[in-house]
Order: C-alpha cells, then structure tokens, then sequence
C-alpha cells in the first residue's frame, strides 16, 4: 500500500528542508560532504510508517539532510528490506536464444 507518499512541495517543506539543512551545517549527514542547498531531507522512519507513530511529515526530529547518493541507498534498503515487495530475481541467462551457438563461435565453455 502506497498512502502518504506524494513528493512534498509545499512553502511549508521548503522552510523545513531550509531549516534542515542549516541544523546539518549543509552538509551530508551520513558521508559528510558539502551540499549547500543541493542535499535532500529525508525522514528517518520513512513516510508511509510515520501516521501510525503520530509522526508528523514536518517534523524536523524525524528529518536528516543527506546527499542524493545516501539518500537513493537509504530508501532503495527500505524498499527491499521493508514489507513493500521483494527484490527482482536474478535474471536466468541460461536460455537465451542462440547462447549455445554464441559460446561455440567464441570458444567460452557452456556451464
Ligand atoms: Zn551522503
């Protein structure tokens, strides 16, 4: 169930990502760089979690100011650790059409 995820763009998101990231020095609050404005704030215990704990969206004790990099692994770890779904299967390269008559023409042994 996807609820209470739209992006936020609201005023009042803006002043509480400014505040955010003033609180963090502007800089990645898990690798440390320097992001000036650039960084993104991302809630802690992630959104679709924080209604049944009373956690507003703006709360800033629920926010940190982290680079797009730890941001993009932070939420791809919830995703796939989390309850959404699970992680794709590998893909089964062992059925491609004409892969037999590939590795004969290369020389690499089938396995
Ligand atoms: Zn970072």
């Amino acid at each position: 169930m996807r609820t209470n995820t739209a992006p936020l763009k609201t005023a009042r998101w803006a002043e509480v990502r400014a505040m955010v990231a003033h609180r963090a020095s502007f800089r990645c609050e898990c690798c440390n760089v320097f992001l000036g404005m650039t960084g993104q704030a991302d809630h802690v215990i992630p959104r679709r979690d924080i209604g049944l704990l009373g956690i507003g969206v703006f709360d800033p004790s629920n926010l940190q100011y982290l680079c797009t990099s730890c941001h993009s692994e932070k939420s791809n770890r919830e995703r796939w650790h989390g309850h959404e779904k699970k992680p794709p299967k590998p893909h089964n390269r062992s059925n491609v059409p004409g892969r037999d008559a590939f590795l004969a023409a290369t020389g690499i042994p089938a396995t």
